[in-house]
């Protein structure tokens, strides 16, 4: 387990939670030290606040030679990393969310839970019916076909998040295939209410070079997808038009 493998050579494991969020998957409760989040994503679920979440669990345990910065708050024992946080990152440097956003984000915070049942539902739902057209080939952990299938089905809850990605044969597909959707969007968000579609190759990757590509498994003909809340049978609608003109 990667838990044990920080812990043996006496490192904090960080996971970032941003995208199955705690709804799926709680990282302190299977070993982790630090959650991070990005509050942008699914917790605010509208994209309207940019913010961030860190979150120290009480096992963490912080080695002075490696992390020489901390020494000075050493007193906060476990919790001495978010002692430096927020008096170094937000104090001095005033990484702080304003007040409205935190309302905004906190808005978002309350449907959460009817936010991600609704997504995944949809997600593989729409992962599963795009399955049978040949035009694509789709990857989705909650689909048979994923080689992490089993994985996700023992730790997420009985769901498998609201991402998946499609390969649609070439950059040129990819495209078209973009450009034909009416309902879905094509932004860089994820968990969204709102369905969001994008091409990592020329946007997110664009300034990676090709092993880091490789190594993220972002290739020309891919899209990424992130679910939203829309009416299933809408979106199966809006897949299957935008396909049917490749
Ligand atoms: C978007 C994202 C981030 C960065 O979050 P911002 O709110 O855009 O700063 C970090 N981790 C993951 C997994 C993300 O999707």
């Amino acid at each position: 387990m990667l838990s044990d493998l920080a812990h043996n050579n006496n490192l904090p494991l960080f996971v970032d939670n941003t995208v199955t969020t705690p709804f799926m998957i709680r990282p302190l409760e299977l070993g982790a030290d630090v959650v991070i989040h990005s509050a942008s994503k699914a917790l605010n679920g509208n994209g309207n606040s940019i913010g961030g979440i860190v979150i120290v669990g009480n096992s963490a345990v912080w080695n002075l030679d490696k992390f020489p910065k901390l020494r000075e708050f050493e007193k906060f024992g476990p919790l001495m990393y978010l002692a430096r946080l927020r008096a170094r990152m937000a104090a001095d440097f005033g990484s702080a969310l304003s007040p409205f956003n935190a309302h905004l984000t906190s808005i978002g915070l309350d449907t959460l839970a009817l936010r991600m049942e609704r997504a995944t539902d949809n997600a593989l739902a729409l992962a599963e019916y795009l399955s049978y057209n040949k035009k694509v080939k789709i990857s989705y952990p909650g689909l048979l076909s994923h080689p992490d299938y089993e994985l996700a089905k023992r730790q997420f809850q009985g769901r498998y998040g609201l991402m998946f990605t499609l390969k649609a044969g070439s950059m040129e597909n990819a495209f078209k295939f973009i450009d034909g959707l009416k309902l879905a969007l094509n932004v860089s968000n994820i968990g969204d209410a709102r369905t969001l579609v994008i091409h990592p190759w020329s946007t997110i990757f664009l300034h990676a070079d090709d092993e880091e590509k490789a190594a993220s498994g972002i290739t020309e003909d891919l899209v990424r997808v992130a679910v939203g809340i829309e009416d299933i049978e809408d979106l199966k609608e809006d897949f299957e038009q935008s396909l049917a003109k490749l």
